[in-house]
């Protein structure tokens, strides 16, 4: 089993050591991954919530040839190997140097460390305690068992921990067995114990949290550097909270920020209005859409009255045939309705090609013919679907079909209308 060294050193960038072990764990066109164990390593392995660190593994052969293998992922097995995941083979033997990718870890570091102590203050705040914990490449969350988290409590939580991280309390790591563990539980001075035997890895932060965990982290919490709630969600078991410590902070808030300006220059005022100044456009918005709505219900009437009065009445009916290239499906719908409820003897066949063509079929309260039937029997023989009620009917089509079933409608409607003239 390969020595950890950062169980010892979190801040150990690189160090010596040699292959023990190495098995290829897949290989995909032509392409082998390969898993490489070594005597002992500062490369952390994915667990306990916290992702692996990334790395180089250097060897120089007796030539003076220098190979360098990119580590890309780190696992452990179940019997406690550190397996490294390399593209390159590496010979049981080889003399190594081990360089582990620093602003990776430290930034792993700076948020599973900002973690415990945000957990800890949880606790003691708020009386809500942390089931479980997640470091993402963005922003990490704790889910915590409790219903729910006023806004101003959240703000005090993040104060108080900013508060210890400026305090820059001491944060140390000691090794006891699992009777010294438990009685540390039974006190209530430990706030969490894994279920497993032997040495249990304690993590202290002076005088503010005792944790069990077998992570790496930050040496004082001033290295934390500060930390920031970004959100709260409620989740299954809980209240889920989404934070961000050390430089992420930073990129946070320089990304909200950055935002922020953009949104006050296109509103052309300060920063510090934007809110004011949308809740302004919102509501204008608002007041435009009804009058929008407003004057387009009377734009529809005139408009039906006009399109009325152009068309001549031929054998008892007055066929108002027309396609919109430029209006909504909306309004063709609506100028259809009005022309066929304002006056007698009328049929609209009204279609608006604005975007896929549709074709709209409305007519008077006086004739009788069904409207729906007619456009489904007329979408049918185009092998198309569509229909509607007695005196208002739609159907959609392509572009090329748009004349023939305009064509279809019509003829249909002459001879309705011709039928019941004669019967009358
Ligand atoms: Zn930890």
């Amino acid at each position: 089993m390969a020595e950890r060294l950062y169980h010892s050193d979190s801040h150990l960038q690189s160090f010596s050591s040699r292959v023990t072990d190495i098995r290829e764990l897949s290989r995909t066109e032509g392409q082998s991954v390969w898993q490489v164990a070594l005597e002992r390593t500062a490369f952390y392995p994915t667990s306990g919530g916290q992702p692996h660190d990334l790395g180089v593994l250097t060897a120089t052969s007796r030539s003076g040839a220098v190979l360098e293998v990119p580590v890309v992922a780190v696992e452990e097995d179940e019997q406690g190997e550190v397996w490294h995941q390399t593209l390159k083979p590496l010979l049981t033997g080889t003399e190594v140097k081990g360089e582990i990718d620093w602003g990776r870890r430290l930034d792993h570091m700076q948020q599973h460390s900002g973690q415990h102590l945000l957990s800890a203050v949880f606790v003691r705040e708020l009386q809500a305690p942390t089931v479980s914990f997640h470091l993402g490449e963005t922003v990490s969350t704790i889910d915590l068992a409790v219903d729910a988290i006023a806004h101003h409590s959240l703000e005090r939580v993040e104060r108080i921990a900013n508060g210890l991280i400026a305090e820059n309390r001491a944060v140390t790591v000691r090794n006891v067995d699992r009777s010294e563990a438990d009685a540390l539980l039974a006190t209530g001075e430990l706030r969490k114990l894994p279920e497993r035997q032997g040495t249990i890895r304690l993590i202290e932060i002076s005088d503010c949290d005792l944790n069990a965990c077998g992570g790496t982290h930050v040496l004082s919490t001033g290295e934390i550097g500060g930390l920031l709630i970004r959100g709260v969600e409620r989740v299954r078991q809980g209240v889920r909270v989404e934070f961000v410590c050390g430089l992420r902070a930073v990129a946070a808030a320089r990304h909200d920020f950055s935002a922020l300006t953009r949104s006050a220059s296109l509103l052309s005022m300060p920063r510090a209005e934007v809110p004011e100044g949308i809740e302004r456009l919102l509501a204008e918005a608002k007041a435009g859409a009804k009058e929008l709505h407003k004057l387009r219900e009377e734009l529809a009437t005139y408009h039906a009255v006009r399109l009325a009065v152009e068309e001549p009445i031929i054998a008892h009916l007055r066929l108002v045939r027309r396609t919109f290239p430029d209006r909504d499906e909306e309004y063709v719908k609506l100028l259809a309705s009005r022309l066929a409820a304002s006056v007698p003897q009328t049929v609209a066949l009204l279609a608006s090609t604005h975007l896929e063509p549709l074709v709209v079929l409305a007519r008077s309260g006086d004739l009788d013919f069904h409207a729906g039937n007619l456009m489904k029997e007329a979408l049918t023989r185009i092998g198309l679907r569509g229909g509607g009620s007695a005196d208002l009917a739609q159907g959609r089509v392509s572009q090329p079909q748009l004349a023939t079933l305009m064509e279809a409608l019509a003829a249909a409607v002459r001879s309705a209308t011709a039928q019941t003239a004669e019967h009358v």
